[in-house]
C-alpha cells in the first residue's frame, strides 16, 4: 500500500509535494522520494519518515515546476532505498513514474524485457516495469510525435501487459503527465484542478484529502481503466480505454484511508459509521451483555460512537493512544509489530473496572493486537471483554498492494467465532457479516455493484491470480518474516 502523487504546475513544486506527501504518509512509512523536473529530474529518495527523508539542502535542490512523489510500504520484496520511488528513464525523452498497487506479473515482464527488449530491471520495483513497458510501447505508438492517442495507445499496453493493481502517475519531460489507473480500479486515484493563479495547475493524487488541502478543486476520481493527459499546452486529454468490473478495494474504507477523504464517491469516515450501524445490528441480535463501548484509536471510533448511539450504551475512550509510535502494522516483522503494541496503546483503568466491555476495532488480522488489548482491559479490572470487528474476518492474502499475511497467519482462517474467542482471550468475538460491509460501503454510491473483497473472500477480481503465485507470494513472505524476526532480536 502507497501513496502517490503527482503536480503539473508552473511555479516551483517542492513546497506543496512536501506537504502533500505529508498528507500521504498514513499509507506508507517505509520509504518515500520526490522527483523534480526543470529540464532535468532532480531525485531525492530514501528509507523512512517524509519528515525524515527531506533536509533543507535536499529541498534547495529539488527544483522545478512539476512533481512526483511516492510513500511506499513495501508489497513484495523488501523495503530498501534503491526500491523507493520514483524511477525515471532517459529514453523516449524522459519519463518518469510513480505507483500504488501491485503487478502480479512482476517476475515474468522483468525477464520478458531483458531476453526481448534488453533492458535490465533494476529494483524489485513494480514501478520500475510498468514505466519500461509504458516508454516502449511509447516509442512505438508516438514515432517521434508525443499525441494524446499515443499517449492513450501506450496506456492500452500497460493494460494488457501488466496484470494486477496500479494506479500510476507518469511525467513525459516537456511533453505532459498522464495518470491512469487500472482497468478494475482496484487502487485509488484522484484528480484535480488549481484555478487560482492565472495558469491553472493539475494534480493526481491516492486521496482527495491531499488534493482538497493543497487547494485543487474539481477533486474527482480517474475512472478505472482510464486515462487524464495534460499535454504541455495544459489541454487535458480524458480517455475510457478498457473496461473490466469496477472492484475498488473495500480495505481503504476499512482501513488504509483517511477519514477526511473520499474515494469513488464515498467518504470514507460516513463509511466507517455506516459499517458501525450494521454491526450495532448484529450485535443486539446476539445477546451480549454490555455496559462500555470502547474503540480501538483510530480507525473504529466511527464505528464505536455509531455502535453506542444505536444502542444506546455508553461510550469511552479507554484506550489511549500514543500518537508518535506510528502504524503497528506497518512496523515490518511480527516481533517488532507486537513489541510496539503495549507500547502504543494504555488503558485507562476507571473505564474498565468491574465493567462488561465491547472492544470495537476494524479488523483481525493476526490477532496479536486484540489479545494484547484483551489482557490490557482484563488486567485494567473488567468483568467481560467482548470484542468486535467491524469488517469480516480476513483469511486470504491480498496481492494487489497490501502485505496481507499468509493464509496460516490469518486467525480467523478456518476458525469459528468461538475459537477466535478462546485464542485471543475474549468472552466473545464477533465479525462483520461480508455482505452487510458491502452494503455499508456501498450506500453512499450506489453505482458500484461491488468491490474487491479478495481478503475475505477468495474472489481475487483479475483472475489472473493463480494458486501457483498465490503460493509463490506466501513462500516470499514466510522467508520475509524469518529474515526480520532475526532483525527484530538484534536491535
Ligand atoms: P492483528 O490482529 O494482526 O494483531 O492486528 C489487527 C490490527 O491491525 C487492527 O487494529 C488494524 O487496525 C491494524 N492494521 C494495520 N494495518 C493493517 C492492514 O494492512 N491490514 C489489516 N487488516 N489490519 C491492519
Ligand atoms: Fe483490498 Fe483486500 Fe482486495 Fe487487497 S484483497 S485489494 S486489501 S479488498
Ligand atoms: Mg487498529
Amino acid at each position: 500500500m502507497c501513496g502517490v502523487l503527482g503536480i503539473f504546475s508552473t511555479e516551483a513544486v517542492i513546497g506543496p509535494m512536501y506537504t502533500g506527501l505529508l498528507t500521504l504518509q498514513h499509507r506508507g512509512q517505509d520509504s518515500a522520494g520526490i522527483l523534480t523536473y526543470d529540464g532535468r529530474y532532480h531525485v531525492k529518495k530514501g528509507n523512512g519518515l517524509v519528515r525524515d527523508i527531506f533536509a533543507e539542502r535536499h529541498i534547495e535542490r529539488l527544483k522545478g515546476a512539476v512533481g512526483l512523489g511516492h510513500t511506499r510500504y513495501p508489497t513484495v520484496g523488501e523495503g530498501t532505498g534503491e526500491d523507493a520511488q520514483p524511477f525515471w528513464l532517459n529514453h523516449p525523452y524522459g519519463i518518469a513514474a510513480a505507483h500504488n498497487g501491485n503487478v502480479v506479473n512482476f517476475f515474468e515482464l522483468k525477464k520478458e524485457l531483458f531476453e526481448k527488449s534488453h533492458k535490465i530491471i533494476n529494483s524489485n520495483c513494480d514501478v520500475e516495469v510498468i514505466l519500461n513497458v509504458f516508454a516502449e510501447a511509447l516509442e512505438r505508438t508516438a514515432r517521434g510525435e508525443i499525441t494524446p492517442d499515443a499517449v492513450f495507445a501506450a496506456v492500452r499496453q500497460v493494460y494488457r501487459r501488466v496484470k494486477g493493481s496500479y494506479s500510476v502517475v507518469c511525467h513525459i519531460a516537456d511533453r505532459g503527465m498522464v495518470g491512469f489507473r487500472d482497468p478494475y480500479g482496484l487502487r485509488p486515484l484522484l484528480f484535480g484542478v488549481d484555478r487560482r493563479q492565472m495558469v491553472p495547475a493539475f494534480a493526481f493524487a491516492s486521496e482527495s484529502v491531499t488534493l482538497d488541502l493543497l487547494g485543487f478543486g474539481d477533486i474527482r476520481d480517474v475512472p478505472p481503466g482510464s486515462a487524464i493527459f495534460i499535454d504541455q499546452n495544459r489541454t487535458l486529454h480524458e480517455r475510457t480505454l478498457q473496461t473490466a468490473p469496477f472492484r475498488p478495494c473495500i480495505f481503504e474504507y476499512i482501513y488504509f484511508a483517511r477519514p477526511d477523504s473520499y474515494l469513488n464517491g464515498i467518504n470514507v469516515y460516513q463509511a466507517r459509521v455506516d459499517l458501525g450501524r450494521k454491526l450495532a445490528r448484529r450485535i443486539q441480535k446476539s445477546g451480549m451483555e454490555i455496559d462500555v463501548v470502547v474503540p480501538v484509536p483510530d480507525s473504529s471510533r466511527p464505528a464505536a460512537i455509531e455502535i453506542a448511539r444505536i444502542l444506546k450504551l455508553k461510550y469511552r475512550e479507554g484506550l489511549v493512544k500514543n500518537r508518535y509510535i506510528g502504524r503497528t502494522f506497518i512496523m515490518p516483522g511480527d516481533h517488532v509489530r507486537q513489541r510496539t503494541i503495549r507500547q502504543k496503546l494504555n488503558p485507562i483503568a476507571d473505564v474498565f473496572r468491574d465493567q462488561n466491555v465491547l472492544i470495537v476495532d476494524d479488523s483481525i488480522v493476526r490477532g496479536n493486537t486484540s489479545r494484547s488489548i484483551i489482557q490490557m482491559v482484563r488486567q485494567a479490572g473488567a468483568r467481560s471483554v467482548s470484542f468486535v470487528s467491524y469488517s469480516a474476518p480476513l483469511t486470504h492474502p491480498c496481492v494487489y498492494g497490501i502485505d496481507m499475511q499468509t493464509r496460516s497467519e490469518f486467525i480467523a482462517s478456518g476458525l469459528g467465532d468461538a475459537e477466535v474467542a478462546a485464542r485471543i482471550g475474549a468472552d466473545r468475538v464477533l465479525f462483520q457479516d461480508i455482505r452487510d460491509m458491502v452494503q455499508a460501503v456501498r450506500r453512499q454510491n450506489p453505482a458500484i455493484r461491488t468491490f474487491c473483497t479478495a481478503c475475505f473472500s477468495g474472489e481475487y477480481p483479475t483472475r489472473d491470480v493463480s494458486r501457483g503465485y498465490l503460493e509463490q507470494i506466501e513462500q516470499e513472505r514466510e522467508q520475509l518474516k524469518l529474515k526480520q524476526k532475526d532483525l527484530a532480536l538484534t536491535f
